[in-house]
């Protein structure tokens, strides 16, 4: 199985473009998307049609519970918060449909999906140490585990016998083995936002035949979702971070 994994999409469908033909010349067979397909972004309705027809294994973000009015907002920051207000009045009635029906957790073995962790997965919690990639490693029953939310890539692994997990080196493409390791828990990035100083879009590709993953990073049109989100009237912020990848 080669299994191409999406995350943190947030309305940037220049990106998402960018992403999708990359993973179809990568030729994934499985499409994984770890939530967060809207918020911040100029195209939360083309992106969430684009991970339909992929037919992504789905869960439910953060930004896409608080555009459903299931999270309060009020500890976003305020520019977060206003792409939600933004985001809500433009969904169709068939995006609310779609993003209602997503699931905070959804388990297909060997992997399972999740926006941010397996411990406590409501609280949205980020996975950006060991510390916390233990806490989700132990809530982890399938070999591998996507999750999103910091917009940072990493990669810890660990075996049954010793519950510390190794870190990959944090870089802004990764390219390892699994091999001997029984627990792999990815974070995959973002495709629209990232975070890690590279402004480039990220993504997760996972060979299970060859126990291979990958976080690789593709370029896109910036200057073009940039002017999507100065025409829309969204904070300059939002804009202007894109470039930086910050
Ligand atoms: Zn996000």
């Amino acid at each position: 199985m080669r299994i191409g994994i999406l995350g943190d999409i947030h309305g940037n469908a220049e990106a998402l473009r960018a992403v999708v033909a990359a993973l179809r010349r990568d030729q994934v067979d499985t499409w994984v998307q770890v939530g967060d397909i809207v918020g911040y972004g100029p195209e939360p309705s083309v992106c969430i049609d684009m991970v339909r027809e992929l037919g992504c294994v789905t869960c439910l973000g953060n930004h896409d519970a608080a555009v459903l009015g299931l999270l309060d907002t009020s500890y976003f920051n305020n520019f977060a918060r206003a792409a939600i207000h933004w985001t809500t009045p433009r969904m169709r009635p068939s995006d609310l449909q779609f993003l209602r029906s997503l699931e905070l957790v959804v388990k297909r073995p060997p992997f399972t999906v999740v926006h941010g962790s397996l411990h406590m997965p409501d609280q949205f919690g980020y996975v950006i140490s060991q510390v916390e990639a233990t806490d989700s490693l132990e809530q982890q029953d399938t070999r591998l585990c996507f999750v999103g939310h910091s917009h940072v890539p990493a990669i810890y692994m660990r075996n049954a016998a010793d519950p510390h997990p190794v870190q990959v080196p944090q870089q802004s493409e990764i390219e390892v083995s699994f091999r001997g390791f029984d627990r792999v828990l990815m974070n995959v990035g973002s495709v629209g936002q990232p975070r890690d100083e590279d402004p480039r879009a990220a993504y997760g590709l996972v060979d299970t035949d060859l126990e291979m993953a990958w976080v690789k990073r593709v370029h896109y049109d910036i200057a073009g979702v940039q002017r999507k989100i100065r025409e829309a009237g969204l904070p300059e912020v939002l804009a202007n971070r894109l470039s930086l990848g910050v």
